[in-house]
């Protein structure tokens, strides 16, 4: 299997839109896209909660007389592109104007980490691709050159400084981070923080630094964490994680030494036998990371790998996983 098809495996990862990035600068052409009959609004409150369908497992689109009944502006939306023959945006309307929709078109706001796993594949990527577009907006309002406010232009997706002097353009940012999964033998090394649930481990995560590759990064963050040094690794997938920001690039990593020295960032990291895996997760006494995470989806690899065995058949009693619809 290539990381294109481990990548659509993932949570949020498996968006098929056309994003149309070379002529969303047309406002003509988004004005007529957005005033046509297949227009749909992806609507989303300011705390990042988007109105899902009282069936729980879609967004509900909302059309264009909602937007027009409801006092919606070119102002509030931004394009987000065309898939199944709709043209779909992200209308960020106000909070109170969000409740009066709510209860007149039916539905609910919902975030993503708690409705990610129960959506549709393409509206639980939809939500991600908007949150994290809407989040970039929210926070990207002064020019960072001249601190003057900014236009959005091009549909939301660049802001443009307001300053003829200076007319910086900003675009949205992704943040790379990494998160790997480590074996040595036949173990594999998860970490757990002392904020999580009992007895959840996961694999080790961190940001990619300036003027560093992503291995460099795995080396360095593994390093950090649990003490290990990591020998040799490869990529496995990609997932868009917009809390708010980042985008998270999975690798399974391999160390000769399994000495662990804990740093300050983790409450405690250990190497788990598949067999320890399984007699933990039977018990209880042990919980993996969510499902909607790369980080799932690494120690999945890995216990197929080294034990033949499906993480899903194990996980069936967790709270946090839930049947998944495509
Ligand atoms: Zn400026």
């Amino acid at each position: 299997m290539s990381s294109l098809s481990r990548s659509r495996n993932n949570t949020f990862s498996s968006l098929e839109i056309e994003r149309d990035a070379d002529w969303r600068s047309d406002t003509a052409v988004i004005n007529r896209r957005l005033h046509g009959d297949a227009v749909r609004f992806l609507l989303l409150r300011s705390d990042g909660r988007a109105l899902i369908g009282t069936d729980g497992h879609s967004l509900r689109g909302l059309q264009h007389d909602d937007f027009v009944r409801f006092g919606g502006t070119e102002n509030a939306v931004s394009y987000l592109g065309q898939a199944r023959d709709q043209d779909w945006f992200v209308w960020r309307a106000e909070d109170a104007v969000c409740a009066d929709i709510a209860a007149q078109a039916g539905g609910e706001f919902l975030d993503l980490r708690a409705v990610g796993m129960l959506l549709q594949a393409f509206d639980a990527g939809l939500f991600a691709y908007a949150r994290a577009l809407a989040h970039w907006q929210e926070r990207t309002r002064y020019c960072s050159v001249c601190a003057s406010p900014l236009r959005l232009e091009s549909a939301g997706h660049r802001a443009k400084c307001t300053n003829p002097h200076c007319g910086s353009e900003h675009f949205p940012r992704t943040d790379p981070a990494m998160i790997v999964v480590v074996s040595c033998g036949d173990a594999c090394l998860l970490g757990r923080q002392a904020s999580w649930p009992k007895g959840r481990y996961s694999a080790l995560a961190g940001f990619i630094e300036p003027g560093e590759t992503l291995e460099a990064a795995v080396q360095r963050e593994v390093h950090e964490e649990a003490g290990v040094r990591v020998v040799d690794c490869d990529y496995h997938s990609s997932q868009p994680w917009p809390f708010p920001a980042s985008i998270m690039l999975g690798f399974l990593a391999r160390a000769d030494d399994p000495t662990i020295k804990l740093g300050p960032e983790l409450e405690d990291a250990r190497w788990f036998t598949a067999q320890q895996i399984i007699d933990g997760l039977a018990s209880g006494e042990l919980l993996m990371p969510s499902p909607l995470s790369v980080s799932y989806r690494l120690v999945e690899h890995w216990l197929r790998e080294a034990a033949g065995v499906e993480l899903d058949t194990l996980t069936l009693d967790d709270p946090m996983r839930k049947p998944r619809s495509r």
